[in-house]
């Protein structure tokens, strides 16, 4: 199973990526995560990455297509993966279309969450983030404690907010959404590749939704 999932920040995709992972035991490959990770290790990638990240703005192409190309090549998707957050815009779901192509393994599925505006900002503001094991939680929907902790790893670290999840970034961010990578679900419907999933719900209806339209 191939298969990408499309949202604004907020709509939950990492969440209902995460459950995918947990069903069909395949990677989950958030660029996000990948990005963050580079950031942290002062990697190249990383160096050039941070500015446009804190902004609320795309990394260029060449970075995140080239973090893609090297995640892909990984042994563990071989039998599929979930793109979380990628691609962004246009130029990316070609190159990504042209890569796929030329292992013979084109995308299944691509499935749009959509989300009212007014709830993606009062997601985003509650997020908080666990620094260890990157694990997402958020304070509305899922209180974790007080002061907030990670319920996961052992010696429960604080959570904290990611930077770009700050208000003045959240804006930007569903900006640059709106601009460049929505358009992206008529390119994927042209090619009768887009499933759209109703993602104001609680997140085990949203997955149940999910998983009714991944159904071949
Ligand atoms: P996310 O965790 O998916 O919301 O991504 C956080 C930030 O990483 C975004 O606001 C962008 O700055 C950057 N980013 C993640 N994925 C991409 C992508 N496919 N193309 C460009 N920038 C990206």
């Amino acid at each position: 199973m191939r298969i990408v999932l499309m949202g604004a920040p907020g709509s939950g995709k990492g969440t209902q990526a995460q459950r995918l992972v947990e069903r069909f035991g395949i990677p989950q490959i958030s660029t996000g995560d990948l990005l963050r990770d580079a950031v942290a290790r002062g990697t190249a990638y990383g160096l050039r990455a941070k500015a446009a990240m804190d902004a609320g703005a795309l990394v260029a192409d060449e970075i995140v297509l080239g973090i893609i190309r090297e995640r892909l090549g990984d042994a563990d998707t071989g039998r599929g993966f979930i793109l979380d957050g990628f691609p962004r815009n246009l130029a990316q779901a070609r190159a990504l279309a042209a890569m796929l192509d030329s292992i013979g393994k084109p995308l299944d599925s691509v499935v749009l969450f959509e989300v009212d505006y007014a709830e993606i900002v009062r997601r985003i503001s509650g997020r908080r983030t666990c620094q260890r094991c990157g694990r997402v939680f958020n304070v509305h929907t899922h209180p974790p404690g007080s002061p907030p902790h990670c319920e996961q790893c052992d010696d429960h670290p604080a959570l904290v907010q990611r930077r770009d999840d700050e208000e003045s970034t959240v804006q930007r961010r569903l900006q640059v959404y709106e601009e460049q990578t929505r358009p992206l679900a008529e390119h994927y419907a042209a090619q009768g590749l887009l499933r759209v999933v109703h993602a104001d719900a609680p997140v085990d209806e949203v997955t149940a939704r999910l998983l009714a339209v991944l159904q071949p």
